[in-house]
């Protein structure tokens, strides 16, 4: 099974992804992370994309769409992926379907979490001090959360219309989103 998990920077993709990951065995594709590993490993692309992510932009549909084919042309992930922050953008979202369709595979379920402004903020003020990212301060906060806003809503109706959406309160307890994202796997798997 692949499983999209979406919404907006601060949502609790990542804590959620780790959490599936565990539960289900699968593979977490954060597309973030592979980002960020270009920065750290100061790469030629990590250089090229810095000031974008830094900027709470989005980079572009190509790079991304790159680093992800390396994950889903691998048959050790087959059928496995939860993608983490990816697809972001209608295009990405078309891409994504075109790729997997390519290695025979499909998505079976997108996973919103659903969350405010204001809640993003004080989560992302928290994950500055533990986790020192670059682009984690109030400012860039609010621009990738518009950046989201301004992108999602036709990734958003895509999944709408394959009926693959399934929206979940973000603002809940994590346990309690735990056991509502597992409850909605296994009526998946059967
Ligand atoms: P994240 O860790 O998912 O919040 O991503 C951090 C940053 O990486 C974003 O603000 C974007 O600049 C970039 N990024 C991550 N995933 C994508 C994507 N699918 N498309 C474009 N940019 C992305």
């Amino acid at each position: 099974m692949n499983i999209v998990i979406f919404g907006p920077p601060g949502a609790g993709k990542g804590t959620q992804s780790k959490f599936i990951v565990k539960k289900f065995n699968l593979y977490q594709l954060s597309t973030g992370d592979l980002l960020r590993n270009e920065i750290k490993n100061k790469t030629k692309l990590g250089s090229k994309i810095s000031s974008i992510i830094n900027s709470g932009e989005l980079v572009s549909d190509e790079i991304v769409g790159n680093l992800i084919e390396k994950f889903v042309s691998n048959d050790s992930y087959k059928n496995q992926i939860i993608f983490d922050g990816y697809p972001r953008t209608i295009i990405q979202a078309k891409n994504l379907d075109n790729l997997l369709n390519k290695y025979k595979q499909k998505i079976d379920i997108v996973i919103k979490l659903s969350v405010s402004l204001e809640t993003i903020k004080k989560r992302i003020s928290e994950r500055q001090v533990q986790e020192k990212r670059t682009d984690d301060n109030d400012e860039i906060a609010i621009k990738r959360f518009k950046t989201y806003e301004k992108s999602s809503k036709p990734v958003m109706d895509y999944y709408i219309q394959s009926n693959l959406l399934k929206v979940i309160n973000g603002e809940a307890e994590i346990s309690e989103i735990n056991s509502e994202i597992s409850g909605l796997i296994d009526a998946i798997k059967g």
